[in-house]
């Protein structure tokens, strides 16, 4: 099998589905080529917030990239369920950052000094206020960092909304189909390996999440990634326990439309694989109970765990790598469901050579100097 495409996707996660989506509606001639199915990896392990200001403390261009990726969901998701038939339960119901130790407020207060300064809607409320929004947030708190707008989706769902609104403009999907070698001409990329005979192209992206540097002869100056595998429960409630996501220093739980209540998530750097620790569910719904008691009375619905892709300096790589025609889109570590958005157009207009602004094409440059290390931005997310 032989087949030429405009450009290859490597990875049907959110972020190749996305950029699948924006160049088939440019009418580029796509092809995802996912090594299992659609949505498989971390896209479908995700708690699904789209919290852009939850740890942000300074300006950055990450920070400006992951507003403008919020900001486009409101008109992007009416559009993609159009086109997918897919419902993905998007709620912009808030966000309640709780300040559950006294050094988490300080952090909490200098956080919101900073973005009442940039203009951001964000409040601050008392722990009374807090019970107030909430009556379920019972257990000991230092008052609250309120989002209002934030929001969040149920992620499989996004991420298979991508594909079929893709597939609808005119990709093509491989599933089944993994990408064993990188095919070069004169240094340049022109195609890929898979175990059903050879692709071609005239640009190849790279969407492989935690998987993407695992492609045999991408060379020592590819950029690192990190796996840190995350795991998750979810419960059922017969009726609605807590109305907004509340995102304490180290869990979050986030109510989804229809009953389930996610519990999440846990940090373990360097590991992959998807079984679920005992230690694990047993510390998530500890967490959960002691800030939120009434969810005792909860059924137990199902534990998951899924694998983020983390960079060195926290910030996804977004662009040419030192392979000509081979590009990257990869280590959206905590935010890839929130960056998913701008991930796929920003992608789009550097195929197209479209991308003007300079201060993102360095910041998440593949070939950006790593050596200079930053603290690594912590999830906004999860
Ligand atoms: C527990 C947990 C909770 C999270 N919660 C949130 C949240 O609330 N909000 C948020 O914004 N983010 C969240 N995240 C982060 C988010 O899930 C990831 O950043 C995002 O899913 C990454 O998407 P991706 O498309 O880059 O990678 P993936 O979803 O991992 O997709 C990569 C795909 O590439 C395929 N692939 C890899 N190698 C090959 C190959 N050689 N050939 C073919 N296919 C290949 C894989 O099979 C996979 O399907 C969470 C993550 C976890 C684990």
């Amino acid at each position: 099998m032989n087949k030429n495409y405009d450009v290859l996707v490597i990875g049907g996660g959110i972020n190749g589905c996305s950029t699948a989506y924006q160049l088939a509606k440019r009418k580029k001639q796509v092809a995802v080529l996912e090594k299992t199915k659609v949505g498989a990896e971390a896209s479908s392990a995700a708690a699904g917030m789209l919290g852009a200001q939850s740890e942000i403390k300074e300006n950055s261009p990450f920070f400006d990239f992951a507003k403008s990726s919020r900001d486009m969901f409101p008109d992007l998701i009416p559009e993609l369920e159009e086109k997918s038939g897919i419902s993905v339960s998007f709620v912009q119901n808030g966000m309640l950052k709780i300040a559950d130790t006294m050094a988490e407020k300080e952090h909490l207060e200098e956080m919101y000094r900073f973005q009442k300064k940039e203009g951001e809607q964000v409040e601050w409320l008392s722990s009374e206020q807090v019970e107030q929004i909430d009556p379920s947030i019972q257990g000991e708190h230092f008052g609250a960092l309120y989002i209002r707008g934030d929001g969040q989706v149920k992620a499989p769902e996004l991420t298979k909304a991508y594909a079929r609104a893709a597939a609808v403009e005119g990709a093509d999907f491989y599933e089944y189909t993994p990408v064993l070698q990188l095919i070069q001409k004169n240094g340049s990329a022109i195609g890929v390996e898979t175990p059903g005979g050879s692709f071609y192209a005239d640009q190849v992206i790279l969407a492989g999440g935690a998987w993407s540097r695992m492609i045999p002869s991408l060379g020592e100056q590819f950029p690192e990634l990190v796996p840190v595998k995350g795991e998750c429960v979810s419960l059922r409630v017969s009726a609605p326990v807590l109305e907004k996501t509340v995102h304490a220093s180290d869990f979050y739980i986030v109510p989804k439309p229809g009953g389930s209540v996610i519990i999440g998530a846990t940090e373990r750097e360097g590991e992959m694989g998807k079984e679920v620790s005992a230690s694990a569910v047993q510390h998530l719904l500890s967490k959960g109970f002691s800030l939120v008691p009434k969810l005792q009375d909860a059924s137990w619905e199902t534990a998951w765990a899924g694998v983020r892709p983390q960079t060195l300096d926290g910030r996804p790589y977004l662009g040419q790598t030192h392979i000509n025609g081979l590009w990257l889109a990869a280590g959206h570590y905590r935010n890839g469901i929130l960056l998913s958005a701008l991930t796929g157009k920003w992608m789009a207009d550097l195929i197209e050579g479209k991308a003007a602004d300079s201060e993102w094409l360095a910041a998440f440059s593949p070939q950006r100097n790593l050596s200079e290390k930053e603290e690594p931005i912590v999830g906004i997310n999860d």
